[in-house]
Order: C-alpha cells, then sequence, then structure tokens
C-alpha cells in the first residue's frame, strides 16, 4: 500500500479537469501537462503544478511517454492518471511507468495487452462461458477462405480490425459480390489507424443495441460490475447520447450481464476500472463485443445512478486499498443521461466546426452537471478530439431526466461554434428514444438536416430565425449522406486526434 500524494494527468481538456477535481477533493497534488495549443486552458490553470510537453500534434506532446515519465520524477509525482485516448491503453508506457517506481492509475500492462486487441481478447474469454457473436476466431488472411466462412456465418457480415478502436476499421459486407472491396477497405484502414491490418469477420447484427457493463476491480482479487450504460445512439459506430440504466434490460438480463462482465474482468485478471461492451441483438440476446481498459467516455451517467465516484475508486485501488463496497452494496437509483457535445456541424454532415466561443453560457440547476473544460472566448484546438463538454442530467424517472436535458440544452448558449446541441435535442424529444425502442441505426433511420429546420408552425421560433439570418453569416449548402454504416468519405473527426 502507497497513499498518494501527487498525481500527473497525462491528458487535456475535460477529462484533466474532471481527475483533478476528484484528487483535489483526495488531498492529492496535481500536475497537468500540457502541449503548445493548450497553453491558457482551464486544466492547466486549475493544476498546482503544469509542464508544457511540446508542440500541438499530439504525438509531439501528449503521446510522449517517456518525456512524461521524466516529469514525474522531477517533479516527485507517485502516479500518473491517463484519462482515456492518449496512453490510456498502451501497455509498452503502463509498464515503463511501473519500472519508473510510479503508480500507474489503470489496469497491468498484461490485461491492457490481452485486451487491447479484439482477437486476443476473445481468445482469452473463450474459455468461460461468454456469449459471442458468431465469427471468425482467427484473423482472416485468405480471401477463398474469408469468403467460405462468410457464407457459413451468414450475410451480412462485419469485416473488423482486431487492432480496432473508436469505431474505426469496420466494414459491413451485405453479400459475397462486395466482399473484396470491402476487405479492401477494412484492411487499409487498419493499417492507416493502427499500422495493423490484421481483421476478423464477425455476424453482423442488424437491429443491434450497444449496451455495456462498468466493472471495478481491487489488486486483492475482488471484482463487481456498476450495472449498464445504454450507448446504442451512435454515428460512425461513436456514441453520441449514452444513459444508464437501459430502458429495455429487465432486472434478470440485468443480472446476467454483470456476472458476464465481472467473469471478463476475471478472465484477465482485471483491477481497477473497466468497460465490458455487449451487442444485444432483438431478442435481448447479448454477445460480447470487446473491454475497454480504461475510464470511459460515459463513465459520468453510471456515477449519477450509483453515487460512486469512478475516478476516486480508481486512485484508491491503484493504492493498493481494497474496494469498500461489495455487490450487494449496490443499487440503481434514478436515471442519467449523457449527451456529447460536439463541435460539429449536423446540418453539413457532421464536419468539425473551428473556431472561438463567443458566447458560452452553460446550463444549471437540479440534476445539471456539465463536465468540460472550456470558457468564453477559447478558440477550439484543431489537433485533438472536437467535443466541447459532456451535458448530463440525472432524475428520478427516466422521464425526468430526457425533461432536464431538454430544459438543460434550452439553456446551454454556445456562439461562434456549431455544435450538436440541436441534434441532440432533436433526439431527446424523438419518439423512438422516447419509447427505448431504438437501435444503433437511430440516426441513420430517422435523422435528416432538414429535421432541424423550424417548423412552419412554430412563429415565433421562425421569426426569431429570420432576424438572426439577418444577422449571421448565410448558412452553408446542407450537404447529407449516410453515414451510418461503412462510409466516412474520409472526413473522420479522429483525422486530429490521438494515436494510440
Ligand atoms: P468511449 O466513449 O466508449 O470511451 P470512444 O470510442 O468514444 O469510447 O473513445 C474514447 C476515447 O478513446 C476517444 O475520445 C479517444 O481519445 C480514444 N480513442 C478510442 N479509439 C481511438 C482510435 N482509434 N484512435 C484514437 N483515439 C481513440
Ligand atoms: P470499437 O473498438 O471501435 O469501439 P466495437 O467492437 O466496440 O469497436 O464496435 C463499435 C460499434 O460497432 C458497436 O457499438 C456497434 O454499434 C457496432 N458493431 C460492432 N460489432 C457489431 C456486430 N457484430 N454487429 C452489428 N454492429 C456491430
Ligand atoms: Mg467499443
Amino acid at each position: 500500500m502507497k497513499t498518494i500524494k501527487k498525481v500527473l494527468i497525462a491528458n487535456r481538456g475535460e477529462i484533466a479537469l474532471r481527475i483533478m477535481r476528484t484528487a483535489k477533493e483526495m488531498g492529492i497534488k496535481t500536475v497537468a501537462i500540457y502541449s503548445e495549443a493548450d497553453r491558457n486552458a482551464l486544466h492547466v490553470r486549475y493544476a498546482d503544478e503544469a509542464v508544457c510537453v511540446g508542440p500541438p500534434p499530439s504525438g509531439q506532446s501528449y503521446l510522449l511517454g517517456n518525456k512524461i515519465i521524466d516529469i514525474c520524477k522531477r517533479l516527485n509525482v507517485d502516479a500518473i492518471h491517463p484519462g482515456y485516448g492518449f496512453l490510456s491503453e498502451n501497455a509498452d508506457f503502463c509498464r515503463n511507468v511501473r519500472e519508473a517506481g510510479i503508480i500507474f492509475i489503470g489496469p497491468s500492462p498484461e490485461s491492457i495487452e490481452l485486451m487491447g486487441d479484439k482477437l486476443s481478447s476473445k481468445h482469452t474469454v473463450a474459455r468461460y462461458n461468454i456469449p459471442m457473436v458468431p465469427g471468425t476466431s482467427d484473423a482472416v488472411t485468405d480471401r477463398k477462405d474469408a469468403k467460405i466462412k462468410s457464407r457459413e456465418i451468414g450475410y451480412p457480415v462485419l469485416i473488423k480490425a482486431s487492432a480496432g478502436g473508436g469505431g474505426k476499421g469496420m466494414r459491413v459486407v451485405e453479400n459475397e459480390e462486395e466482399f473484396d472491396e470491402q476487405m479492401d477497405r477494412a484492411v487499409s484502414e487498419a493499417i492507416a489507424s493502427f499500422g495493423n491490418g490484421s481483421v476478423f469477420i464477425e455476424k453482423y447484427i442488424t437491429s443491434p443495441k450497444h449496451i455495456e457493463i462498468q466493472v471495478l476491480g481491487d489488486q486483492h482479487g475482488n471484482i463487481v460490475h456498476l450495472f449498464e450504460r445504454e450507448c446504442s445512439v451512435q454515428r460512425r459506430h461513436q456514441k453520441v447520447v449514452e444513459e444508464a440504466p437501459s430502458a429495455v434490460l429487465t432486472p434478470e438480463i440485468r443480472e446476467a450481464m454483470g456476472k458476464c462482465a465481472v467473469e471478463v474482468a476475471k478472465a484477465c485478471n482485471y483491477y481497477g476500472a473497466g468497460t465490458v461492451e455487449f451487442i444485444v441483438d432483438e431478442d435481448l440476446k447479448f454477445y460480447f463485443l470487446e473491454m475497454n481498459t480504461r475510464l470511459q467516455v460515459e463513465h459520468p451517467v453510471t456515477e449519477q445512478i450509483t453515487g460512486i465516484d469512478l475516478v476516486k475508486e480508481m486512485i484508491r485501488i491503484a493504492e493498493g486499498q481494497v474496494l469498500s463496497f461489495s455487490q450487494s452494496d449496490l443499487q440503481i437509483q434514478g436515471h442519467s443521461i449523457e449527451i456529447r457535445v460536439c463541435a460539429e456541424d449536423p446540418e453539413n454532415n457532421f464536419l468539425p466546426d473551428v473556431g472561438t466561443l463567443q458566447t458560452y453560457i452553460r446550463p444549471q440547476g437540479n440534476g445539471v452537471r456539465v463536465d468540460d473544460c472550456m470558457e468564453p472566448g477559447m478558440t477550439m484546438p484543431i489537433y485533438y478530439d472536437p467535443m466541447i463538454a459532456k451535458l448530463i442530467t440525472y432524475g428520478k424517472t427516466r422521464e425526468e431526466a430526457i425533461a432536464k436535458m431538454i430544459r438543460a440544452i434550452d439553456e446551454y448558449q454556445i456562439t461562434g461554434i456549431q455544435t450538436t446541441l440541436q441534434f441532440c435535442k432533436f433526439v431527446m424529444q424523438h419518439e423512438a428514444f422516447i419509447s427505448g425502442k431504438f437501435d444503433t441505426r437511430f440516426i441513420s433511420l430517422y435523422f435528416s438536416p432538414e429535421v432541424l429546420s423550424p417548423q412552419p408552425n412554430d412563429q415565433e421560433e421562425l421569426l426569431a430565425a429570420a432576424l438572426a439570418g439577418m444577422l449571421i453569416k448565410d448558412k452553408k449548402p446542407v450537404v447529407h449522406s449516410d453515414t451510418s454504416l461503412s462510409s466516412n468519405g474520409g472526413k473522420s473527426k479522429w483525422r486530429n486526434r490521438i494515436e494510440r
């Protein structure tokens, strides 16, 4: 057991600030790192100490593991929290941190290695009774063989990069005629994004829900789950809206999925916070997808419904403490929803938008939490993730959480940058979302840019829009294409993002 007195957060933006807040509450000193683009960022000012690590591109700053370790030694830092993205799932970094005598607030390098690769994670859990999507258990290299296997599995199939993440390196194949083309695309995307062209094939579940289970384990073999998060509203296989609990799970399925997630964690001797992702079909049958060995973007909804600060638990676990609660101590209280407020233009195919936040006023009030790292006058750096904030609401019931979300979206004032706020309001008000009967096709089925235009009967809004139109620049022409499954037209929001 070692008490952490000073922690370095190897990250930026909202997650760096969120981690520092908990550290402060625990009486732990904080060290920020920053790139030249983030010199004036809030996370830098919030920290007790801050060190510049290099120029804006993450490869020259936030990803410089050895430089970050040197800073820790120089400043007598006991522990590193990697947040999500960047170095969080880098087993070599984790190992180097530990070899330098510094605590890595996360799992062991061995767990990261086993779960970081989708195929190796499937092999790891294969000994246990974990339901898996039908598919190849190894990488496919021979095309002829791959086609025979796909026929056996039954079209449509999904070609997936084993090293994949962030929804990249994934291609749906509807029939054998398009197999070669989609295979080429999947392999080249996998090489471009992950430097590893290994792909495998899975049955494509046609109306799937994405439901994941949060787990927490200590270094003494105790593992619990903190229930599910429903993350089916997705674009390009990336989450946009998340909630807990799911509107459709029965207590029995919840328990079965929870048990299964704990088994998966046990299979890789997991400790720390992790997420076991499942795909759930129309009959509520669930299948293991992958495990993410880090704090998840959407972790706040779990915190809201369980009353547990996941970062605090991660720190306690890293110190070697025993989990202070058991499964039976945990209960779901109320309902929580999170939306990702991104600097993207929903009326223009969600293209990332750049600019300066002229107005930035956060919503407040009962049941509203904003995790961000923004202030008026700030310019969105083009080098990183385009997420401006996470807006989270909490209510006694799902209806209440939705009502609070709509109210909070209306209160949120952002000008100078296009955001996904109105798009998220559309989701909250859509009958399919309200009923809970939606799957990962939600956006491709129901969304087109026109739905964001004011309706003719909204006289007041029309007038306001007309007035605003006189004041602001002309809108860009609306381009909409269905980006739900395979194509992202080379305009991925990962363009300038973190490489792992
Ligand atoms: P989740 O919401 O489940 O945590 P995301 O897919 O939104 O997962 O990814 C979370 C973070 O992990 C991203 O913001 C990004 O920083 C990082 N990440 C995940 N996959 C990739 C990838 N392929 N390339 C770069 N960063 C990634
Ligand atoms: P990543 O590492 O990119 O997060 P995942 O395996 O978690 O990869 O898949 C990301 C998303 O892609 C899922 O949330 C789901 O929407 C979709 N997906 C993955 N596998 C399947 C499948 N077999 N059938 C249908 N959709 C899938
Ligand atoms: Mg995933």
